[in-house]
């Protein structure tokens, strides 16, 4: 059974310890939200696998860890102190606050009263002395960090063309109306890339994306209310529905990432911007977008920029952005494409595809990739104290060497399995009399509750295949047909 709501996930994540609203012995503060011990272990593995996958898997990749606050000229070059701007509207009869687009506004009904614009940066103040302080902006994106580094990032990564840049950071909104859980928080993490090619060059990797297939919501489809069907990726692009090269890869690659750690496929799709919703510099913008328990939302934007943020930033610094390439020579290269995903949607994503309430086990089980799971593994001992014990406790401090794991001692084993299940550990190993004996230990899997037997010897490296997917269960060891749960 999956889950209908997203109050019900919120609930689910503060009593397992995943995540809890922020200063909440105060009454908290909307848009706010801290991990606990067991979500900043999965957020963590998804940002490590996020950089795994993007940088230090590809030869074209450079990453850089910007500050949060900077020079406030960025924002002004960037355009986010002119025209970053919210429109707040406010239900006349529910009082209900929101944000809309500009575009948006002449489709709203009468019950919507427009309050105002409002620009979501959050303002500091830079230097102790109010008087002679900087006022200064919380980056509402990492995006720009990595424009106004870029030229350095390239000769010291030594880049060329095409290449990408990417930063996993904090950013701030100072959204209207907070809601749905972390989906639209005021402080969040973004994982972005920018990725620069020379202007009109070709994706080469085009190949690479053939029989990826996902459900496409073109402007033709949205403006004549009709349902999406799913396509091929590099078909959309060659019938110039998506109509950039690397748009399409990219949206590809995204996708996959998020499938190639147990994402649910059939709850993507990709929308394409209207014409109305387009930035000025942009001829195509895509979001991925899932359906969350709370309808279909976005989840990661595919942008053109075009050379629009590197020209903004020639002009108010007065610097040439442009580089020397190997094979372009001097150029001022473009951004056609730049993934941007929040780190707490992803997180949201994963929790909500591996979340389910197995009514024979009487308890929820998160079906998390390994990879990400919080805990790769909990030990169990049967008794607690003697021999076994301490051979349990041996087998913890070795294990803890390479992974994260867990040492349970306490409940009956039914119990410690339910807790485990919950929290998305793939693997619980016992440790009992045959094990003082024989040494071996038994392995459970989460997802089938098969048992299996291995050696202790094995055991680290059975676990190392079994996370990364290089061993299957059923191979892994002799099937246990004693003990069953
Ligand atoms: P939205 O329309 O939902 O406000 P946006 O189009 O302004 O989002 P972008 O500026 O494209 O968002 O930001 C890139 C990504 O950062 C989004 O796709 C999303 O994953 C994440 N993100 C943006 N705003 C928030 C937020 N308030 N809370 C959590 N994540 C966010």
């Amino acid at each position: 059974m999956e889950l209908k709501k997203i109050d019900d996930l919120t609930a689910f994540c503060k009593r397992r310890g995943f995540v809890y609203p922020s200063g909440e012995i105060y009454g908290s503060l909307a848009g706010f939200w801290d991990f606990g011990p067991v979500g900043v272990e999965l957020k963590n593995n998804i940002k490590r696998e996020w950089w795994k996958f993007h940088v230090n898997s590809r030869e074209d990749m450079a990453g850089i860890d910007g500050s949060i606050i900077t020079n406030p000229k960025v924002w002004e070059a960037s355009g986010h102190v002119g025209s970053f701007v919210d429109v707040m509207v406010v239900n006349r009869k529910t009082k209900e606050k929101t944000k809309v687009d500009k575009h948006e506004l002449a489709s709203l009904g009468k019950e919507w009263e427009v309050k105002g614009e409002f620009n979501p940066m959050f303002t500091t103040q830079v230097g102790p002395i109010k008087e002679e302080s900087t006022l200064a902006y919380l980056r509402p994106e990492t995006a720009q960090l990595i424009f106004i580094n870029f030229k350095q990032v390239q000769e010291n990564a030594r880049l060329k063309l095409p290449f990408g840049i990417a930063q996993i950071g904090k950013a701030f909104r100072n959204e209207i109306s907070p809601r749905e859980f972390l989906f639209r928080s005021r402080e969040f993490e973004q994982m972005e890339i920018e990725y620069f090619i020379a202007p009109n060059q070709k994706c080469p990797y085009m190949d690479e994306i053939k029989g990826i297939k996902i459900a496409l919501l073109t402007e033709e489809v949205q403006k004549k209310n009709q349902t999406p069907k799913e396509i091929s990726i590099l078909e959309a692009f060659k019938k110039k529905i998506i109509k950039t090269d690397w748009i399409a890869y990219w949206l590809a690659q995204e996708y996959s990432w998020f499938l190639s750690l147990g994402a649910a496929p059939e709850k993507f799709r990709a929308r394409q911007h209207t014409s109305e919703e387009r930035s000025h510099y942009s001829s195509d913008t895509w979001d991925l977008e899932y359906e969350f328990p709370m309808g279909w939302r976005e989840l990661q934007g595919f942008a053109n920029r075009t050379d629009f943020d590197l020209k903004q930033h020639e002009k108010f610094s007065k610097k040439s952005m442009a580089i020397q390439d190997e094979e372009f020579g001097k150029v001022l290269p473009h951004v056609v494409c730049e993934p941007s995903l929040g780190v707490e949607r992803a997180f949201l994503v994963f929790l909500l595809s591996a979340y389910e309430y197995d009514k024979k086990r009487e308890n929820i089980v998160l079906h998390l990739d390994p990879k990400l799971a919080p805990y790769k593994a909990a030990i169990f001992p049967l008794v607690s104290k003697g021999e076994q014990f301490e051979i349990a406790r041996e087998i913890y401090r070795e294990l803890l060497e390479e992974f994260n794991v867990l040492f349970d001692k306490s409940g009956s084993i039914g119990r410690r399995y339910a807790r485990n299940d919950e929290i998305g550990t793939p693997f619980c190993i016992t440790i009992d009399e045959q094990t003082a004996k024989d040494k071996t230990v038994t392995i459970r899997e989460r997802d089938t509750t098969k048992q299996i037997r291995v050696k202790n010897s094995e055991l680290i490296e059975t676990l190392r295949k079994l996370i990364n997917g290089k061993l299957s269960f059923a191979d892994a060891g002799k099937l246990n047909e004693t003990r069953k749960r």
